[in-house]
């Protein structure tokens, strides 16, 4: 199954697809995560696009299509992926229509105090890449990973400040896609608001329709 999960930043794109990807057996690739291992390797890559990715700015197109056109030809995609933060522009929709079919784009709706609420909490661990939330998802103990014991952080894009940048450069540029897929007859609406269990039931039920 071809997926793509669309939806604003903070509407649990990620945490739905840490499990939609074993119930489906399918990679998750999720383009933000591809940018931030490159940052971490410290690779050219990593480098160029770090300054961007701090801002809440998007990564040019041609950077992020070239990364992803790299990632499906890997042989891991064969029965199918779930993108996760891709595609964010036209170009980009226009340009995986040519590399791949879609079965279904999965749009996750959700307001945007829940949005905020949720990325204000979001912590992760560096090595293991395990997220938490303060609240919805907390740690045994509070500023630690459960498994390794290192202490979490929170993304710098996720800062209030580049929150509001990253809210306004989705609906400017990726909220489009949902009329563009809609149009092709591939969007799935699902409410994000519930529990990431109830999410993800609801999501299961709708691609089988
Ligand atoms: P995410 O983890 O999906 O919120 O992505 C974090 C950041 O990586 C975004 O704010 C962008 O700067 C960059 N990024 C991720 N995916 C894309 C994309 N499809 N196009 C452009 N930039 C992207």
């Amino acid at each position: 199954m071809n997926l793509v999960f669309l939806g604003p930043p903070g509407a649990g794109k990620g945490t739905i697809a840490k499990e939609a990807k074993v119930f489906y057996s399918i990679p998750h690739i999720s383009t933000g995560d591809l940018f931030r291992a490159e940052q971490e390797k410290g690779s050219e890559l990593g480098n160029k696009v770090k300054a961007i990715i701090a801002s809440g700015q998007l990564v040019p197109d041609e950077i992020t299509i070239e990364m992803v056109r790299q990632r499906l030809s890997q042989d891991d995609t064969k029965n199918g992926f779930i993108l996760d933060g891709f595609p964010r522009t036209i170009a980009q929709a226009d340009a995986l229509a040519g590399i791949v079919d879609l079965d279904y784009v999965v749009n996750f709706v959700v307001d945007k105090d829940a949005v905020i609420k949720r990325i204000s909490g979001r912590r992760f661990c560096k090595s293991t890449g395990r997220t938490y939330h303060v609240i919805y998802n907390p740690p045994k103990v509070e500023g630690i990973d459960d498994e390794t014991g290192e202490p979490l952080y929170q993304r710098e894009d996720d800062a209030p400040e580049r929150v509001a940048t990253r809210l306004e450069v989705y609906e400017k540029s990726t909220a489009p896609l949902i009329a563009y897929y809609r149009d092709k007859g591939l969007l799935v609406d699902v409410d994000a608001s519930p529990a990431p269990e109830t999410v993800l039931e609801n999501m299961k039920k709708a691609l089988t329709k």
